[in-house]
């Protein structure tokens, strides 16, 4: 046994596999050959951030469009920011968005285990067998040592860091090595670098192109002292025997790639193809800057989850910031569904996709207004069952009933845009249940204040629906109209305006005297569809129920 052969059996002596044996254990997947292999590598630190979406749901669909795999790895090597239940959360938030991993540390996997602490026997193997071939290294240094060599660095405006000159512990004997560990000394292990700051190495980004950056030089730690490995070099032997092709994560780690490309060719490990994707940034008193977990409501996703945002209007708004070309694509083919379309990764915005809050509105409206009335109410009741008990109650109630309130206007080329969230439901067309009816006539209703008292109960008395409403819609406005007419008002508001003293208000001021009456609010959905809704039974009702409160 030779001496790194000893100091790499003192570290493990437990560890007996090789790499050899990963490769065996861990084969190439059996998929086509343009097949795309990615994943999304959550930390356990808290909610899902909108930028983690986006990301997970562009690696997802990247594989799908080629047959190939998505799977969630769970990168819990930091356990001092570890916040608990945290990665169930963040998987359970992705399920509610219809990105779901094919293998993950839930469903399981032939590539697993597929959270990092678990995988420690792994890292051991390949870390062991690079001690062995002098790839690697224990560092004994503490942390004062490290402080005085960084204090120093400044002082001399020099590359900061543990390379070269500055990498005490590279020049330890294995004599030394073995001494301190059998002495039980504490120790990380870092990676022997072979970098040359004078070279450059050349990284092709499939969405960035060809970029140079100088060597690494850095003998970074590739194992602390828990015996976990940092998130370098877990990047690279998991995502190698994980057999992921395609790296896609956020820009942040860009730089450092020169490590990465180094650790694969010490490893001798083939190259993935890196996919740095933009950062999603927010316009902040007309600068840019970065969406923030901490100064942004909008940058979990559980703020639009919470709201009642429709799934489909988000995904579809992350589809948009994407790709450039998408929304063009969506114009053309505005009932298809959007996973349709063919994402590329030439056509993914460079620097930083700008989060707009408005437009996820405006899609989302359009998106409401396009669903059928089953589907909205099956997706409303499935948000208020989580979020807004007063909504379930009513859906639940009488499902079919609320169904034909979400109908209204619906069932028609041009569908009316009510909605922008499931949370609007109940403002919107809470009035139609009486129990919220009676609430808002409760607070008092307030008619137009041209109009005496007495004149209101006398158009609301002639208004009741004496033989139900058998009339179509356009009869109805007709006979409506005309009633209006009876009682003076102006049939157009032109009229109105040009002889203000000939009529006592417009047709429209006698339906709103109607609509207050009936609904409690000026503002509903289509009046005749609403009164079709309530029959003429409740309708009178709440007639009566208002002419009495006018009676004071
Ligand atoms: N755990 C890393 C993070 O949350 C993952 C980066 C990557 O996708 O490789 O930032």
């Amino acid at each position: 046994m030779n001496n790194k052969e000893k100091i790499a059996n003192l570290i493990f002596p437990n560890v007996n596999e090789t790499i050899s044996d990963l490769e065996n254990r861990y084969p190439k997947r059996n998929l086509d050959n343009d097949a795309i292999v990615t994943r999304f590598a959550p930390s356990p630190t808290g909610f899902l951030h909108t930028g983690s979406l986006f990301a997970s749901l562009v690696s997802q669909r990247f594989a799908k469009q080629t047959n190939g795999v998505f799977f969630l790895r769970l990168e819990d090597t930091d356990q001092k920011r570890e916040i608990e239940g945290s990665g169930q959360m963040v998987v359970k938030q992705l399920e509610s968005f219809s990105v779901i991993p094919d293998e993950s540390f839930i469903t399981g996997g032939n590539y697993g285990p597929y959270v990092q602490s678990e995988r420690k026997g792994i890292y051991h193997i390949v870390i062991k067998e690079m001690i062995e071939n002098d790839l690697a290294y224990p560092c004994f240094c503490t942390h004062d040592e490290l402080n005085e060599i960084r204090k120093y660095q400044e002082e001399n405006k020099l590359l900061p860091g543990y390379y070269k000159e500055f990498a005490k512990c590279r020049k330890l004997t294995d004599e030394e090595v073995i001494h301190k560990i059998e002495n039980g000394e504490s120790y990380v292990i870092r990676f022997k670098s072979n970098g040359d700051p004078e070279k450059r190495v050349d990284l092709f980004d499939a969405i960035r192109g060809h970029i140079q950056f100088p060597e690494n030089i850095q003998d970074i730690v590739i194992m602390k002292s828990d015996k976990l490995p940092t998130y370098h070099f877990a990047h690279a032997v998991d995502d190698h025997f994980m057999r992921t092709t395609h790296i896609t994560r956020g820009e942040e780690w860009m730089s450092s790639v020169p490590i990465h490309l180094e650790l694969f060719d010490a490893l001798g490990f083939e190259k993935p193809i890196y996919c740095h994707l933009p950062v999603i940034m927010k316009l902040d008193d007309g600068k840019r800057r970065k969406l923030s977990k901490r100064k942004d409501a909008e940058a979990s996703v559980e703020y639009f989850l919470e709201r009642g945002y429709p799934i489909e209007g988000f995904l579809e708004y992350l589809m948009t910031l994407a790709n450039s070309n998408f929304e063009e694509w969506r114009i053309q083919n505005p009932d298809e569904d959007i996973f349709n379309f063919k994402l590329s990764f030439e056509k993914m915005s460079l620097d930083g996709a700008l989060f707009d809050v408005e437009k996820i509105k405006s899609i989302s409206k359009v998106r409401l207004a396009h669903m059928s009335a089953k589907e909205f109410t099956q997706n409303a009741l499935n948000y208020a069952k989580k979020y807004d008990k007063k909504l379930e109650e009513i859906i639940e109630f009488d499902y079919d009933y609320f169904m034909s309130i979400i109908n209204i206007e619906r069932d028609q080329p041009k569908p009316r845009k009510d909605y922008e969230k499931y949370s609007d439901v109940l403002p919107i067309i809470g009035f139609m249940y009486d129990d919220l009816y009676s609430e808002l006539i409760n607070e008092g209703v307030t008619f137009n204040e041209r109009f005496e008292k007495e004149l209101l109960i006398s158009i609301l008395e002639e208004y009741k629906l004496k033989n139900g409403l058998t009339l179509n819609q356009e009869e109805w406005f007709g006979n409506l109209k005309e009633m209006a007419i009876n009682r003076g008002f102006a049939a157009r508001g032109k009229d109105f305006k040009k002889n203000p003293d000939k009529f006592i208000g417009t047709v429209g001021d006698y339906a709103e005297i109607l609509r207050l009456a009936t609904c409690g609010k000026k503002n509903t959905p289509n009046f005749y569809s609403i009164l079709t809704i309530l029959g003429s039974q409740r309708v009178n009702e709440r007639i009566d129920n208002t002419i009495k409160q006018l009676k004071g």
